[in-house]
């Protein structure tokens, strides 16, 4: 079985075709710019056939999809021979609100229900809208698509850790309570990580640190997602490469006052001008901070403390949410990549019986614990692959 895993944004569209039978990539790439020029890079993997890296016309998101199958099945740069060897498509979709706890076939009805969640993730969801229709217009009705929601997961949470303490109204009539998101990522590494502890989801209390540009923490216990970092919108939490995580509106307010700035600017500023790019005044990359820290840039280290020390208070506060904790786990970007980073948070945790092995922390790319044999709390390393749950759960949801 054959299946394309879509991650469409508003302006680009990333894709992975999986042989399902071997769970193998075939080929994945970036259609980038759509609407303004266009750009396609498409990576076969299987084969020797090479790498299309151009410029090309992508006035609609149904020219990309339209240019991903033309790639995928042309002689020179594909890895299936027609179409109809592409048995489903499985969409990541932002935002499934309180209307979807888990993946889903794709139909009207659930069209409607991510379209009514439109108003959570206005630049998301209608995006990944899009990239459904999209494959619609180009494959066909009969090609099974499936919604796999970076929400669903938190579904689980309790109401005590989703409510906001504001009037209640709003919850019950707007639904504004916090949803999380990275779900997919979080499932998957928590999964994973129970099999490499060798016990059933079931018995464990995991905290899962997603740290990448954009960075939260799960809380996972008996396999459920039960708090998580981010909110009603991605922006808080942890303080992430550009956002600025949790945050006073008070403060918010005072600077809006004061510069004469609107609340959509004050969000642009929130959003992409914050964390630990604002802090440092250098980067949101977490490789350029590290080096500046290292030539003496004292912001660089103050963003890079500041990110571990809420890293550690939250897996803390989520110790405490449990009773207790089994094993962390370090995903994404960062947390995959920076031996120091997980290092510098560990140093946090010693109270836990937290104790980090330097040896199998320096290693890369694996999955790994990296705790000593003595660590009362297990420490893992676990890349993450939101886009194998996809393709995943779509086989499971077609039959
Ligand atoms: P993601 O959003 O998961 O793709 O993570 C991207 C981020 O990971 C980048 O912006 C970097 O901050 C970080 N990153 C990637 N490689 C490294 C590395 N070797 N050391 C530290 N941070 C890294």
């Amino acid at each position: 079985m054959k299946i394309l895993v879509i991650n469409a944004g508003s302006s680009s569209l990333k894709y992975q075709l999986f042989d399902m039978d071997t769970e193998s990539v075939m080929a994945k790439g970036l259609c980038e710019r759509i609407g303004i020029d266009g750009h396609l890079k498409h990576t076969p993997l299987v084969g020797d056939k090479p790498v299309f890296n151009e410029d090309i016309n992508l006035p609609t998101h149904s020219e990309a999809i339209a240019a991903v199958i033309d790639k995928l099945t042309s002689a020179e740069y594909g890895v299936v021979s027609s179409m109809s060897e592409i048995d489903a498509v499985g969409h990541r979709v932002v935002h499934g609100g309180e209307y979807f706890s888990s993946s889903v076939v794709i139909n009207d009805e659930v069209m409607k229900g991510i379209a009514a969640c439109n108003p959570f993730a206005p630049l998301h969801n209608p995006a990944n809208i899009t990239g459904i229709e999209a494959c619609t217009a180009v494959m066909g009705k009969n090609v099974p698509q499936v919604a796999v929601f970076d929400t669903a997961f938190h579904q689980t949470i309790p109401a005590k850790a989703f409510t906001y303490a504001i009037p209640y109204e709003y919850y019950e009539k707007d639904k504004v309570r916090r949803y999380g998101f990275h779900g997919t990522s979080h499932r998957y590494v928590a999964g994973r990580a129970a099999e490499m502890m060798g016990k059933p989801a079931e018995e464990l209390k995991l905290i899962s640190c997603h740290m990448g540009n954009g960075s939260s923490i799960c809380a996972v216990m008996g396999g459920k997602s039960v708090d998580t970092s981010m909110g009603f919108t991605p922006l808080v939490g942890l303080p992430m490469g550009t956002r600025c995580g949790q945050m006073d509106m008070g403060a918010v307010q005072f600077i809006m006052h004061k510069y004469n700035i609107d609340i959509d600017e004050m969000l642009n500023i929130l959003n992409k001008k914050s964390g630990v790019l604002g802090v440092s005044g250098v980067s949101s990359d977490f490789r350029d901070l590290e080096a500046a820290m290292e030539k003496g840039n004292e912001r660089a280290g103050l963003a890079l403390d500041l990110f571990h020390y809420w890293v550690a208070k939250t897996v803390g506060g989520y110790v405490a949410a449990m009773n207790g904790v089994d094993g962390i786990i370090f995903t994404a970007g960062v947390g995959e990549n920076s031996a120091e980073t997980r290092k510098a948070i560990c140093e946090y945790l010693t109270y836990l019986g937290c104790e980090v092995d330097d040896a199998a922390n320096a290693q890369r790319g694996k999955e790994i614990f990296i705790n000593t044999p003595d660590s009362r709390v297990k420490l893992m390393v676990i890349p993450t692959n939101e886009e194998l749950v996809i393709a995943r759960d779509t086989k499971a949801l077609i039959g």
